[in-house]
């Protein structure tokens, strides 16, 4: 468990959910939308009997859809936003020098309340990109509700997460409310949608398959591998390579940000220019990581790294705190596992080439970085006092 007596955001005390879930279920006034994590679809079997690692998004489709959802997301396309919006982030620091260097990732909550605690001199660094499921939430009820005729707040939106951090991330600060009411109602963990499905009664795992909802349900490899350490990196990497070039990657596969030892340092070449990444997971990881980047400025010295990703949990989220309990690293190994199978099953792999990606962008946001994308996909942070939220 990363949930330690410090954790950060009282992960410790899992509220259940449940229960307004269910109520909102029956009430026929809310337009309910759900979405699921990419670390979810690889454990949620573990309830069941099946081996850790089993992907069962299609038949999570199902049951959502039996369960009376009207509308079933899927949080890896929000994961292909993130990369779209913290790539060219990367590259306007990067190669236009519009902002510090490095860049830090931001989707795991856990880490973005210890930053505003104990790293407030670091915020500049840090990539303004909303979370995956935040990105669907405002889109959801702007785009999405927009398209459908339906006024924001009449849409309920659920998340279903491997993490307890996710549940505070949502009401995080104004900036949460991009459509004028909250953009995510609840958060499920892992946990809390497996009991709901068992207490529903339906035979889970005997149901036929389904796919999502279109658009903000289609996601490419590179959205699913954001579900394991190192995954925001490979995929980010990806993307901003066709940003710089203009070329597509040849091999998409990024071993050196795989698997789980606690801080993964790579330099990648991209066209003769030297990227040098560092991948950490698990706090005392980051900590170390942020020394070293803290020391080398305060030294007036180059940054060791350009580019950094953070995750507050061992294993990234498929080791999050709403998960199965009892994860060691052979399950956590065996759902990254899953994960890149998933990725490497994908027909396309890559964020900028999700077709529905680019059809969001073309209808309705301009591009990255635009505008509305800041209005929308993007938030602040603040130096938060140690001991008073
Ligand atoms: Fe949540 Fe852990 Fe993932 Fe962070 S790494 S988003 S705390 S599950």
């Amino acid at each position: 468990g990363q949930c330690t007596a410090h954790c950060p955001v009282g992960a410790l005390y899992e509220k259940d959910e449940t229960p307004a879930v269910w109520q909102a279920l029956q009430d026929p006034k809310k337009h309910k939308v759900v979405q699921i994590a990419p670390a979810v679809r690889v454990a949620v079997g573990e309830a069941f009997g099946l081996e850790p690692g089993t992907i069962l998004t299609k038949k999570i489709y199902s049951v959502l859809k039996r369960l009376g959802f009207d509308a079933v997301f899927d949080t890896n396309f929000g994961a292909d936003m993130t990369i779209m919006e913290e790539a060219s982030e990367f590259v306007e620091r990067f190669v236009h020098k519009k902002g510090p260097i490095p860049l830090i990732t931001t989707c795991c909550p856990a880490w973005v309340d210890y930053l505003e605690k104990y790293y407030p001199d670091m915020i500049p660094h840090f990539s303004t990109a909303k979370s995956p499921h935040e990105m669907v939430g405002a889109l959801t009820k702007t785009y999405y509700a927009e398209k459908k005729g339906l006024k924001a707040c009449d849409v309920y939106g659920v998340s279903i997460m491997p993490c307890t951090a996710k549940k505070y991330e949502i009401s995080r600060s104004e900036e949460m409310k991009a459509s004028g009411c909250q953009d995510i109602d609840v958060v499920l963990t892992t946990r809390e949608f497996t009991r709901m499905i068992k207490s529903s009664g339906i035979d889970f795992l005997n149901l036929p398959d389904s796919d999502p909802d279109h658009i903000l349900g289609d996601y490419t490899g590179a959205g699913v591998i954001f579900g394991a350490t190192g995954g925001v990196m490979e995929a980010a990497l990806r993307t901003a390579y066709y940003f710089i070039t203009g070329k597509e990657l040849g091999k998409v596969d990024l071993e050196e940000t795989r698997g789980l030892e606690g801080i993964k340092k790579a330099t990648i070449d991209i066209q003769g220019t030297k990227v040098n990444i560092a991948v950490a997971h698990g706090l005392a990881n980051v900590q170390y990581v942020l020394e070293e980047v803290k020391s080398a400025l305060a030294a007036g010295k180059e940054p060791p790294y350009h580019f950094i990703e953070v995750m507050a949990c061992r294993g990234g989220c498929v080791g999050g705190g709403g998960q199965p309990y009892g994860a060691t690293d052979e399950i956590r190994a065996k759902r990254a596992r899953g994960i890149y199978q998933d990725d490497k099953q994908s027909e396309i792999r890559c964020s900028h080439q999700n077709p529905m990606v680019q059809q969001l962008y073309k209808e309705y946001l301009g591009k990255p970085l635009s505008k509305k994308s800041h209005e929308l996909l993007h938030t602040h942070y603040h130096e938060r006092p140690l001991y008073n939220r």
